[in-house]
């Protein structure tokens, strides 16, 4: 067996993996249509037709509404718009907190922060690294206003005792589905067992649109409220006659025509693409199970996984070497991929956890944690959830290999890749003895 890549020998594989590019020729003839047409969005911000925006937009929201059997459906141009539409439409202003989770993306626990409230930082479960209901109960307080959930890489969180807590504390569920479309949590899809849901159409995501996501909810005044909110809802409300305002001030959340073009057939494409996902990623982690240390994620009974990352955790002890190291190791024997040359498909921990960065630390708002109206006292510094840094500081780890496009001879790259370095550990040990590592 030759040398490992990152100690200077030959990689297992040079040349790059397929790209993962969904869009095809009905995304190309759609778009065309809209060009065609002159009307690239057909949004008006007034109490008209139009404010519900135009045909490709309206296409889309019906098509999401089936696929996941929600009852209304807004188009929005980001998650993170339709998060921040979310937490307003959720009555949540100066004062309140939002129990949020600190190992997710950053506007899952920004959103907040946008109309004056605290976001509140509960641990994640261990296993599907969603904030878990022993937390959340931990951090209920009489100023707790909502939680945002985060179905982390794809696996549903514990939907079913969150609803319960929620109900007995009379708090609204937010879902931040962005990485967990079509994902069930006993039969149902997740973003319709909460208050509302939130799905991202961005370029990295399952399916995308350049930029786009959408709420869902089951409920018709808080669809509304979305809507208003989406599309300059203080124009809107007089006209409309809305009797409650709170929170109505809108933005510009709209998506164009030629995004929702895209995305119409975007969303037919979705349930082969997980389907490709979760058996690229079942056969990965047969495999690499089978290498002692390294445990795939397990999928809760009762829920389907939609694998936009696939996670495993890693045992130091047994592996003998730090799992930063083991990992790079694996990274230098492979490379990235088509369209996506800059994006490594494999990473240590995910991001750091969210209560560390400095805009919650040095309160860089004038809102928040410093609104006079604040009587609490939320935290924010290192140990505040113990599990989540114990994940992203030693025992998790997350690739991309499972990647709709993959063929069988690309897995068995990646599955050579993992092999020879894990048979060489000797020789990382070795080096990180050394002191380099
Ligand atoms: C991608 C992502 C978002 C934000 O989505 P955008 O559409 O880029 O705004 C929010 N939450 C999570 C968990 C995400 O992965």
């Amino acid at each position: 067996m030759s040398e490992l890549a990152f100690l200077g020998g030959t990689p297992v594989r040079t040349a790059l993996f397929p790209a993962y590019n969904p869009i095809g020729e009905e995304e190309k003839r759609a778009v065309m249509d809209v060009m065609d047409s002159g009307v690239l969005s057909s949004y008006i911000g007034a109490w008209h037709e139009d404010f519900y925006g135009g045909p490709y937009v309206r296409e889309m929201e019906a098509k999401w509404r089936k696929a996941v059997g929600a009852k209304h459906a807004v188009a929005v141009n980001s998650a993170t718009s339709g998060l921040y539409a979310a937490v307003g439409a959720c009555h949540v202003g100066p004062g309140d907190e939002v129990i949020v989770s600190p190992y997710t993306m950053s506007a899952s626990a920004v959103a907040p922060l946008i109309y004056g409230a605290v976001p509140v930082f509960a641990d994640i479960d261990p296993l599907d690294l969603c904030i878990s209901p022993e937390s959340i109960r931990e951090r209920i307080t009489p100023r707790t206003k909502a939680i945002i959930v985060v179905h982390i890489f794809g696996h549903p969180a514990r939907m079913e005792e969150i609803m319960a807590l929620a109900r007995e504390h009379n708090l609204l569920v937010i879902e931040d589905c962005a990485q967990a479309p079509m994902s069930r949590c006993n039969g149902e899809y997740v973003g319709c067992i909460g208050d509302i849901g939130v799905f991202s159409f961005n370029y990295h995501k399952h399916i995308h649109t350049g930029e786009g996501g959408i709420a869902v909810t089951g409920n018709d005044t808080l669809a509304e409220r979305l809507e208003l909110i989406r599309n300059h809802g203080e124009v809107v409300v007089d006209g409309k006659g809305t009797p409650d305002i709170f929170n109505i001030i809108g933005s510009n959340y709209r998506l164009t025509e030629l995004q929702a073009a895209v995305g119409v057939h975007q969303v037919d494409k979705l349930a082969s693409l997980l389907e490709q996902r979760r058996a690229n990623a079942a056969f990965l982690a047969a495999e690499l199970a089978k290498l002692p240390g390294i445990t795939p994620q397990p999928t809760r009974q009762g829920c389907t996984h939609a694998y936009y990352n696939q996670v495993f955790f890693y045992d130091e002890a047994c592996v003998g070497v730090p799992r930063n190291v083991f990992i790079k190791a694996v990274g230098a024997e492979l490379p990235s991929a088509h369209l996506r040359e800059r994006v490594p498909l494999i990473g240590y921990g995910y991001v750091k956890p969210l209560y560390l960065q400095r805009i919650y630390h040095e309160h860089s708002t004038n809102c928040g944690p410093k609104c006079p109206r604040y009587k609490g006292d939320a935290q924010y510094g290192p140990g505040l959830c113990p599990i989540t840094e114990r994940m992203h500081y030693t025992e998790l780890f997350n690739h991309e290999f499972h990647r709709p496009g993959m063929s069988a001879a690309d897995l068995q790259d990646v599955l050579d890749a993992y092999a020879k370095v894990y048979a060489q550990r000797d020789a990382l040990r070795a080096y990180v003895q050394s002191g380099k590592g």
